[in-house]
């Protein structure tokens, strides 16, 4: 695969959101178009099943429930530093859940003042996260990582993010407080702080997503350690990022745009069978290269050197 990009993901997201960003600019002109034959009702499902499919796909890449078991390499951080801004839901999440084991809040959350944060922070953060104000003064809550540091395991297997960066963890990062072995205690209670909540990493988005187009089942995935984890990952993300993957999508979405637009001006004539006979074959060809990263043999090698 020649010219993979980093950002191959996005990339390949982008470009289905750009297609369905045209369906929703036209859809009133689609729905408001008389279908007084055959064919304009056939267009007119072709197009809504369109819709349909981009939306749920758009809807898969933005899940950021991360199913993935990788041992909650996210929830590592640099010592010293701001690790989580905590909303105001769950910090009162938090203070229930502790007073009801008979536990200090305090030992838990260190409370400071809003002006101590670093300049940096405070430009990059929605504010309404994480601060409140109590006796007139604005405060948030910042939960320090004081965990164990990170395994040489974790570290060297980190993912990227899905825009292809790399994340903030070093080697001497260490887990947040609320990690307890590999899963984050307060998922289990329920309480799902909202700056947590909002991030996957390339592994999670790849993995996720190729499950979604059914190209990778649970089972496959089950059993898996970290490293195989994050080298079935690497081998999708570049594939996302591919000129072959590239092509195909960029073909596809010209003929769905010009499809949109035949309909428009009632110029269907061949155009249905063409553009389902594009369809085809585009997931056809797709089927193929992500068959080809994930073939059998790749997968038991992995196996092999890493069991
Ligand atoms: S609060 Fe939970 S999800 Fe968030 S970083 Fe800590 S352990 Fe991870
Ligand atoms: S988002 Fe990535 S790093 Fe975080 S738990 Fe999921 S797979 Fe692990």
């Amino acid at each position: 695969m020649e010219g993979e990009k980093e950002a191959g993901v996005s990339e390949w997201v982008e470009l289905q959101a750009a297609r369905l960003r045209y369906l929703d600019l036209n859809m009133h002109r689609i729905a408001s178009k008389p279908r007084n034959t055959s064919e304009s009702y056939t267009a007119f499902d072709v197009l809504m099943n369109m819709y349909m499919r981009l939306a749920k796909l758009i809807d898969a890449a933005q899940n950021t429930s991360c199913t993935i078991r990788c041992g909650a390499l996210c929830c590592h951080f640099p010592p010293n530093e701001i690790t989580v801004q905590m909303d105001l839901p769950s910090i009162s999440g938090i203070e229930r859940l502790l007073k009801s084991s008979g536990r200090d809040f305090k030992n838990y959350i260190a409370e400071r003042r809003f002006k101590g944060l670093p300049d940096k922070l405070m430009r990059a953060l929605p504010r309404e996260l994480f601060v409140f104000e109590r006796d007139g003064v604005e405060k948030f809550y910042e939960v320090r990582a004081t965990g164990p540091e990170i395994s040489s395991e974790k570290f060297y297997n980190l993912p990227l993010r899905w825009d292809g960066t790399r994340l903030w963890i070093t080697r001497r990062s260490v887990a947040c407080a609320f990690l307890d072995g590999d899963r984050c205690s307060l998922y289990l209670k329920g309480i799902r702080p909202i700056c947590c909540s909002d991030f996957m990493c390339s592994m999670a988005v790849s993995l996720q997503l190729t499950k979604y187009l059914g190209y990778l089942d649970e089972s496959q995935l089950s059993g898996m350690s970290l490293p195989e984890l994050k080298r079935v990952s690497d081998r999708l993300f570049l594939l996302y990022g591919s000129e072959e993957l590239k092509d195909l999508e960029m073909e596809l979405h010209s003929k769905s745009i010009a499809f949109v637009d035949s309909y428009l001006r009632g110029d269907l004539d061949g155009r249905i069978e063409d553009f389902n006979r594009s369809y085809g074959e585009y997931l056809s060809c797709r089927r193929k290269l992500f068959e080809e990263a994930l073939n059998p043999d790749f997968l038991a090698s992995l196996r092999r050197l890493f069991s």
